[in-house]
């Protein structure tokens, strides 16, 4: 499908006004080809009901939101839609609390159970892992942060980061939260975010020793006995967690539990490797694209997220 997307937030009022125009919209992302029957692959239907589709195949009836992210919501998609614009295009996103009073909602929870939903549609299933150079580090984030104002409220939780390097500069990055930093925890992520073949960078931790077992070049750099501080060593990863503090303080006020902080990881990450797009619209297209891609999450796995997500799993080897 051609990329379709306002440019700005009287075109999304103008063009997402109503339910009919989001569903339309919603059904050329997830159909791009038209219409797909999801039990028999049927091609043809015809509308039930208005938001119904009545495959002409098995006669089986599903809607366009079905098996997404918007199934059985009880917000109108036009606030959906709204909530999509506001996150996407505000550079640091938005707080449950500015959602509720940028849409008017009457309920703190409403806004709250949205954006949890909307961070599930931020990480593309499949994604790219990084190649190149890619620096390596874990960091704890949490309780108080040294030459930043105002506390996290989270207990100190271990995030490990792989930076890309771009020059001087960042390129891509992955991260996610570890229950501790041994190599049953760090080679894991270093799979499933890192190319085989790839440089990786780290400093002398134990942890990293199976690096090169794991299929990738490892450069390393000892911090003892060197005058720099880790920050000029491995300057692209203590950049990118310095933004994750401010921005979990700053944007969300530090109101963050540690059973949700995977879910802010994928949004920080999702925000920082689209950071260089120029066009805002085309972030919220991407997160309309991807929020009918993936599943439904039922609220109470939203309040009470699988524990498997922040323990990764260990398999093969290490
Ligand atoms: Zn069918």
């Amino acid at each position: 499908m051609v990329e379709e997307y306002p440019r700005n937030l009287t075109e999304l009022e103008a063009k997402f006004g109503t339910e009919e125009a989001c569903r339309a919209y919603l059904a050329r992302l997830r159909w791009p080809d038209g219409f797909r029957c999801p039990r028999c692959g049927g091609k043809r239907s015809w509308p039930v009901r208005a938001v119904l589709l009545e495959c002409a195949g098995c006669g089986c009836q599903t809607s366009v939101t079905a098996g997404t992210i918007f199934q059985d919501t009880r917000t109108p998609l036009p606030i959906w839609f709204r909530a999509m614009w506001w996150v996407t295009t505000q550079k640091n996103g938005a707080s449950a609390l500015g959602l509720q009073r940028v849409l008017g909602l009457r309920k703190y929870e409403t806004a709250w159970t949205m954006l949890h939903k909307l961070r599930r549609a931020m990480v593309r299933p499949g994604r790219d892992l990084l190649t190149g150079r890619i620096e390596v580090d874990e960091s704890y984030v949490g309780g108080e942060e040294k030459g930043l104002p105002g506390r996290l409220n989270l207990k100190k939780a271990l995030v490990v980061v792989a930076a890309q390097e771009d020059g001087p500069g960042i390129g891509r990055i992955r991260m996610r939260q570890v229950i501790d930093a041994s190599a049953e925890s760090l080679m894991p992520f270093l799979r499933d975010s890192v190319q085989p073949g790839s440089v990786v960078h780290t400093d002398g931790w134990l942890g990293y020793l199976p690096v090169e077992r794991n299929g990738y070049q490892h450069e390393v750099t000892f911090l003892k006995g060197k005058k720099k501080t880790p920050s000029e060593l491995m300057p692209r990863v203590h950049r990118v967690f310095s933004l994750l503090k401010r921005w979990l303080l700053g944007t969300h006020q530090g109101a963050v539990s540690q059973k949700h902080l995977d879910y802010y990881l994928d949004e920080f990450t999702f925000r920082f490797n689209r950071r260089r797009s120029r066009s805002r619209g085309k972030l919220f297209f991407r997160l309309a694209q991807q929020a009918v891609a993936i599943d439904p999450v039922p609220y109470d796995r939203i309040v009470h997220p699988t524990p498997a997500k922040a323990k990764p799993q260990y398999v093969g080897v290490t």
